[in-house]
C-alpha cells in the first residue's frame, strides 16, 4: 500500500522529495516520504503512526552535519521546521528544537542574555546543536544547557534536566538513545545587548573570513583529537591534501577540515574522498581522523 496514505497530519508530506535542498552539502537523494508536522500535538500523532506501522523515521534538523546517501532515506524523513517556539522566564531561555540555534542566539541577545553568542552564524538547528553538543570560539552548548524537552522511545514527553557527565566533546546524551529533542533550555545570564551584538557580528566575519560559506560544506569534516597534537585540518594541509578533489567533492584550498560539494558532487564521490583523507593522514602520522559529518540513509554496499 501506498506510504502517504498510511499517514495522517495536520502538517504537510510530500512523496520522493529530494533531500538535496534540505543539507548544507547539497548532496542527497530522495526521501520516500518527507514529512513537515505542524507543531509538538502532530509530531507525536505522525511519531505513534509510524511506530504502530513499523515505517522508519529520520529526524532531520538543519541537515548541516549530514552526509545524505545519493539513494536516499528510506521510510519518513521528518522535519522540525515548524517546531520553533521561543519562550523566556527570567534568565531561563526555552527554543524549539526546530529554530534556527543562530535564531536563538540573536534572541537572547536582543533580551540582553549572555550565553549563546558563540553559536551565532552557526548553520543548523537547536535539536542537532543539541544532539551534536556543537561547540566553537570557546564555549559548546552542554555549557549552556539546563534541560530539554523530549520524547522517549515509548513516545512519551518528558523532562530530561542536564547531567554533566553525559557531555563531552562532541557527544551529548542523546546520541546514546532514541529520544526526540522537542524543545532545548538554556540558563544564561544578563548581559548588555550591544556587546553581545558586537561579539556575535565578529564571530560572524571570523567565519565568512575563514570561507565557511564560500561553498556547500557540513563544516568541519573530521573531529579534533587532541591526541594528534596539531588540529585534523592542520594535519590535512600538511599531508599536502588541501584542493584534492573526487569527482565534484573536494578539500577546500582555504582550510583542510573543509570538505566541499564545488560542483554537483554525489555522496559517494564526498564519501570517497573523507576516506581517501583518512588513509593519507593515517599513512603520513598512523593517526585515524574520526569523521564528524554523519553518513545517513541508504548506504547499504
Ligand atoms: C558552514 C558550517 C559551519 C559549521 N560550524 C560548526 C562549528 O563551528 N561547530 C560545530 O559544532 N558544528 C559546526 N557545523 C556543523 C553543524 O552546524 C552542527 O553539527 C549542527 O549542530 C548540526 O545541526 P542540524 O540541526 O543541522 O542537525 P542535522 O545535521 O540535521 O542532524 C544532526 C543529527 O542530529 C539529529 N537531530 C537533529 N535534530 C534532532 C531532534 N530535534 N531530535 C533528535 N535528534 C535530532 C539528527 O537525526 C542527526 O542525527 C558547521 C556546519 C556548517 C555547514
Amino acid at each position: 500500500m501506498n506510504l502517504k496514505r498510511k499517514i495522517n497530519i495536520r502538517g504537510t508530506i510530500r512523496e520522493d522529495e529530494p533531500l538535496i535542498g534540505y543539507t548544507s552539502f547539497r548532496i542527497g537523494g530522495k526521501a520516500d516520504l518527507f514529512a513537515e508536522p505542524s507543531d509538538e500535538a502532530d509530531l507525536a500523532r505522525l511519531l505513534k503512526q509510524l511506530k504502530d506501522q513499523s515505517i522508519p523515521w529520520f529526524i532531520l534538523g538543519g541537515g548541516a552535519n549530514l552526509l545524505v546517501s545519493d539513494r536516499g532515506i528510506r521510510g519518513v524523513v521528518i522535519s522540525m521546521i515548524n517546531l520553533d517556539k521561543v519562550s523566556l522566564k527570567d534568565t531561563t531561555l526555552t527554543l524549539g528544537a526546530g529554530m534556527p540555534v543562530s535564531d536563538g542566539a540573536a534572541y537572547a541577545a536582543d533580551q540582553g542574555l549572555e550565553g549563546l553568542e558563540f553559536i551565532y552564524a552557526m548553520p543548523g538547528s537547536v535539536g542537532g546543536a543539541l544532539w551534536m553538543n556543537a561547540r566553537c570560539y570557546g564555549s559548546e552548548v552542554a555549557s549552556v544547557f539546563k534541560g530539554a524537552w523530549i520524547l522517549d522511545e515509548k513516545l512519551e514527553r518528558r523532562y530530561i534536566p542536564c547531567d554533566r557527565d553525559q557531555w563531552d566533546y562532541k557527544v551529548s546524551p542523546f546520541q546514546k538513545r532514541e529520544w526526540i529533542i522537542l524543545s532545548g533550555e538554556f540558563e544564561l545570564k544578563h548581559g548588555d545587548s550591544t556587546a553581545l551584538w558586537s561579539r556575535m557580528l565578529e564571530i560572524r566575519e571570523d567565519r565568512e573570513t575563514k570561507g565557511h560559506f564560500n561553498a556547500p560544506c557540513g563544516g568541519s569534516t573530521f573531529k579534533n583529537n587532541r591526541d594528534f597534537g596539531a588540529p585534523s585540518g592542520k594535519l590535512i594541509e600538511d599531508a599536502g591534501l588541501k584542493g584534492m578533489r573526487i569527482g565534484g567533492a573536494a578539500v577546500s584550498d582555504w582550510h583542510g577540515n573543509i570538505l566541499i560539494n564545488e560542483h554537483d558532487a554525489s555522496a559517494l564521490e564526498m564519501d570517497e574522498l573523507i576516506r581517501l583523507v583518512q588513509k593519507r593522514v593515517h599513512e603520513m602520522t598512523g593517526f585515524l581522523l574520526e569523521p564528524e559529518v554523519l553518513k545517513v540513509g541508504d548506504w547499504e554496499d
